[in-house]
């Protein structure tokens, strides 16, 4: 009918709005090296390349018993890790949410010694020997012997500069955690003090980002013999962090106040905070959605990448792509066709409340259902749209129109992902030897990158859309895309942040 076919050709028009095509593609790689480079050199740049402290991975045969803390937002997680020296690991963990009035303490201390407290009840509960024979001899002024001291690795999504392995001064508190006397001071410090008052044999041995520790995570438990490259995060939020060069890592290196590291591997972790790629928009695309979204974001003009890639934006993005359909009046989405001018007749309704019409209203996760949809006229997609989303009766041609959209949206932020992946593979310089000559990949040739985030593991097809955009980047091409393993990396906040707190115990 015309109606389908005026519609099949608004949706072909917005999803071309979307395209990001293979010249984008190379663009955009290049600028990112740029960026990468620029990072390492000097302070205040898009990408922030924060040196870590970190310099080396794991290897799959560390053992030993560790500690991990995550203060993520709502929850404070504690876990002990065993590490078996065979890529495999046990976790025991427990979680408690964090009393609203801590997050706005008077004093830190009364926020700190609670997580202490919380670090206590669970070695009492989980480690009750170790707890109990080690607290005795404190209390009978015995000495706790190094080798009976769990080394901690300590999670903390806020803010921090970080200026050594377990050193890091909080900036600034976000997501609803406000307690003034904490800004400028070190948390592991901090957490430390509370512990040592509750004579735990507990050692603060590392500050971890939990980029750094899907990376590790990753190395650890992955199957080659080489260690991973790159962890990143694809979830409510997009970043990543790489093993560098630590000779290319000159703004450390060559500054008189860098702080202690580990020189002898030669490597450093780098978090490269890529949210903020390209904040200026030299190669990033720029629709009308992406400029509306920016403007009504707290934060326009800033985390340019993130806004384009990562969970927390998709789904508005298609929000504001249909809403943009729906505001012209000769497309008939959602219309039926003897209501072109009199919604009276209309058999597909949009309820009033609907989410369609509320900023952050679209859920990323309908992304994935669009794009996960098989059944025949897309059943599972006008669902939702009917139960999550407050319209009904949507036609087959609709919910067709929708899901080409959504694949539009979803598409490009997979192949803006390989952008960053592309950029990391071509600068640590591994597609540069190849032990096998033949079509067939080595063990030794895979160039291995842990991920993780909801995006990543659940949206259909990223991976596809990933790797598609890296065979067109020409420095990498079919041969170097087979290279590279891509791996599912879970829990980079517990057993990375143990093995952090590992290679961090060496050093210390
Ligand atoms: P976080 O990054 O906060 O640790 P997640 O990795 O679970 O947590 O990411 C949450 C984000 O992922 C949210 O923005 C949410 O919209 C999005 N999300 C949740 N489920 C899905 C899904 N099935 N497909 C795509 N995105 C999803």
């Amino acid at each position: 009918t015309t109606r389908s076919m005026a519609l099949a050709e608004q949706a072909k028009r917005v999803a071309a709005e979307f395209e990001f095509d293979k010249d984008h593609v190379q663009k955009a790689v290049k600028e990112f090296l740029r960026e990468m480079d620029e990072g390492l050199q000097k302070e205040g740049t898009e990408l922030s390349q924060i040196p870590t402290y970190v310099t080396a991975v794991p290897n799959g045969t560390e053992k030993g018993l560790y500690m991990a803390v995550d203060l993520g937002g709502t929850n404070f997680r504690v876990c002990s890790i065993q590490l078996h020296g065979n890529t495999t690991f046990s976790l025991t963990q427990s979680k408690v949410a964090i009393p609203r009035e801590l997050m706005v303490a008077q004093t830190s201390k009364e926020l700190f010694s609670f997580l202490a407290k919380q670090i206590e009840n669970f070695l009492k509960q989980h480690h009750e020997e170790h707890y109990s024979s080690t607290i005795k001899r404190r209390e009978t002024g015995g000495q706790v012997k190094e080798e009976e001291i769990f080394n901690l690795g300590f999670t903390f999504s806020f803010p921090v500069q970080q200026i050594g392995i377990n050193k890091g001064l909080l900036m600034r508190w976000t997501k609803g955690f406000d307690i003034a006397d904490a800004i400028g001071k070190d948390v592991c410090a901090l957490l430390q003090a509370e512990i040592d008052e509750l004579h735990l044999p507990v050692r603060v041995a590392a500050l971890v980002n939990d980029t750094v520790g899907t990376l590790m995570a990753r190395s650890y438990t992955s199957p080659g013999k080489t260690g991973t490259l790159l962890g990143a995060i694809f979830g409510t939020g997009t970043n990543g962090a790489y093993v560098e060069k630590l000779d290319k890592v000159t703004k450390l290196t060559q500054s008189k106040d860098g702080g202690i590291y580990d020189k002898s591997t030669g490597e450093m972790i780098v978090n490269t905070e890529w949210g903020s790629f390209d904040n200026s928009l030299r190669t990033l695309p720029n629709t009308p959605y992406d400029i509306e979204l920016d403007e009504k974001s707290v934060n326009p003009g800033i985390q340019m990448f993130e806004k384009r890639v990562s969970g927390m934006f998709l789904g508005e993005i298609l929000r504001l792509a249909l809403v943009g359909l729906l505001k012209d009046p000769k497309v008939p989405l959602f219309r039926d066709e003897n209501s072109a001018d009199n919604d009276v007749h209309s058999t597909t309704q949009i309820h009033q409340d609907s989410p369609l019409y509320k900023q952050w209203g679209i859920d990323t996760s309908f992304l994935s259902i669009c794009a996960g949809d098989t059944s025949a006229g897309w059943r599972m997609l006008r669902q939702t749209l009917d139960k999550d989303y407050g319209i009904s009766a949507v036609s087959a041609e609709d919910a067709e129109a929708v899901r080409e959209i959504a694949a539009a949206v979803g598409r490009r932020a997979a192949r803006l992902s390989a952008v960053a992946i592309a950029a990391i593979v071509i600068t640590s310089g591994r597609l540069d030897t190849a032990s096998s000559t033949s079509g067939e990949v080595s063990e030794d040739d895979v160039i291995d990158i842990g991920v993780d985030g909801s995006l990543v593991e659940f949206y259909p097809g990223f991976e596809d859309h990933v790797r598609q955009a890296l065979r067109e980047v020409e420095e990498i091409g079919e041969q170097g895309e087979k290279r590279v393993r891509i791996g599912i990396a879970k829990d980079g906040s517990g057993v990375g942040a143990a093995l952090i707190a590992l290679v961090a115990g060496s050093v210390l």
